[in-house]
């Protein structure tokens, strides 16, 4: 069974082909800026598997259509390819980010469904009309293969509702669908399957605090092996300080700022969207280049790096106090999988918590699931790469089955 999956981004598509069989990853690329004068696209191809094993293309992508014709030839290409016809591919599971209150699970893409994802976009305008444009060209390009969207707020419907609700009048909710419903759902359900295994503990034993932090980060609460809160809310922007996002901040600064800076509501949302979090403080936004400079002394990266650390450091201790017993934390995405500084940092002075980390155990990337606590940490550490495409891959069989 090959399965084909596809996460398209506004200006982006990422791909992969999985051998669901073998369990193997036969391809996997990016094309970049769709849409702009200049294009890229890489891919990857297994070892063995095609007669390179790198390929890439610096071309204008005019739009998804054409990127996505472009990367079915080069995926069944001659020289390129790691399968000799795209009739081998059995099925396409898409990543789409808002399901609302619609689409709880993953589904068989038919018309029905495509018009609830369309109905879902004011929740989810920048990323849900790119997730449909991927659909409907793959639809068109592959028609009669069964294809299945997967919902990164899948993972966090098992939120009760005295979690999902925002205490503004209750009217705003039943008419505009205004909750919270959180997101990165298919990596945090990837690495908590993971952890309770790692554990030893049945899914449903399992109680954790799932840290994914990459350029977007969010953290789930997990109690019984089912979500119960989240830090992201209506949208991607809430919660702890991320690359270029805010993260949570008193609502009535968006106001005071449109009075006093005479800004526009989308002036006010593109600078908490890209122009805040770590970016907004010290003007860097990746953990690299924020780690470079507080070695060499810039005040600014250090406060960024304090404020990042302390942030999670208080979402762990709200999560703590409703996970009930916790069993584990989970690091997973760029930061929590390769930045051992600042696991080290979020992981200090919680030994009150029962949570030690080992500073050996913890040094350096991971790029295996790793346990990072030491000996006498009552709560496990746990460092699980996430691989949000094979969770994709096994819906999308899930759903087939
Ligand atoms: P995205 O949310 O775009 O998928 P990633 O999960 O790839 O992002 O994470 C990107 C983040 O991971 C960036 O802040 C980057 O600096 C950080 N990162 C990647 N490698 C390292 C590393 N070796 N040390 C510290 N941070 C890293």
């Amino acid at each position: 069974m090959k399965i084909f999956v596809i996460n398209s981004g506004s200006s982006s598509l990422k791909y992969q082909l999985l051998d669901m069989e073998s369990g193997s990853v036969m391809a996997t690329g990016l094309v970049e800026r769709i849409g702009e004068p200049t294009g890229k696209l890489t891919q990857k191809n297994w070892p063995g598997e095609a007669k390179q094993a790198e390929v890439e293309r610096e071309m204008p992508f005019p739009n998804h259509h054409a990127a996505m014709h472009t990367v079915v030839d080069l995926v069944a290409g001659q020289d390129t390819g790691v399968i000799a016809s795209t009739s081998e591919i059995d099925a396409i599971g898409h990543r789409v980010v808002q399901g609302g209150e619609t689409l709880f699970t993953s589904v068989l893409i038919d018309d029905d469904v495509v018009a609830k994802i369309r109905a879902n976009c004011p929740l989810s305008p920048l990323h849900n009309p790119a997730n449909l444009v991927g659909i409907e060209v793959a639809r068109e390009l592959f028609a009669g293969v069964p294809q299945v969207a997967v919902f990164d707020t899948e993972f966090h419907q098992t939120m009760p509702p005295h979690a999902f609700t925002y205490a503004i009048p209750y009217e705003l909710y039943t008419e505009l669908k205004i909750r919270r419903y959180g997101f990165h759902g298919t990596s945090h359900r990837y690495v908590t399957e993971q952890a309770a295994g790692l554990l030893g503990k049945s899914l449903n034993e399992v109680n954790l605090i799932t840290l994914h932090l990459g350029n977007g980060c969010s953290m789930a609460a997990v109690r019984g092996g089912k979500c119960i809160d989240t830090s992201m809310g209506l949208t991607p922007l809430s919660g702890v300080m991320m690359g270029t996002r805010s993260g949570d901040i008193d609502p009535a600064i968006l106001p005071f700022l449109m009075k006093e800076k005479k800004w526009s509501m989308e002036q006010v949302d593109a600078v908490l969207n890209k122009q805040s979090g770590l970016k907004g403080i010290c003007g860097m936004n990746d953990m690299r280049d924020i780690h470079a400079a507080v070695a060499k002394g810039d005040k600014r990266a250090a406060l960024a790096l304090d404020m990042f650390v302390y942030q999670i450091k208080k979402f762990i201790g709200a999560f703590y106090a409703v996970t009930g017993p916790l069993d584990a934390l989970v690091f997973t995405a760029g930061i929590g999988e390769n930045d051992d500084v600042t696991r080290s940092r979020i992981c200090a002075d919680l030994e009150h918590l029962g949570i030690q980390i080992d500073q050996k155990r913890n040094a350096g990337r991971k790029k295996s699931a790793t346990a990072v606590h030491a000996d006498q940490s009552k709560v496990s550490i746990l460092v699980i790469p996430t691989n949000e495409e094979l969770a994709i891959a096994r819906a999308t069989l899930g759903v087939l089955k």
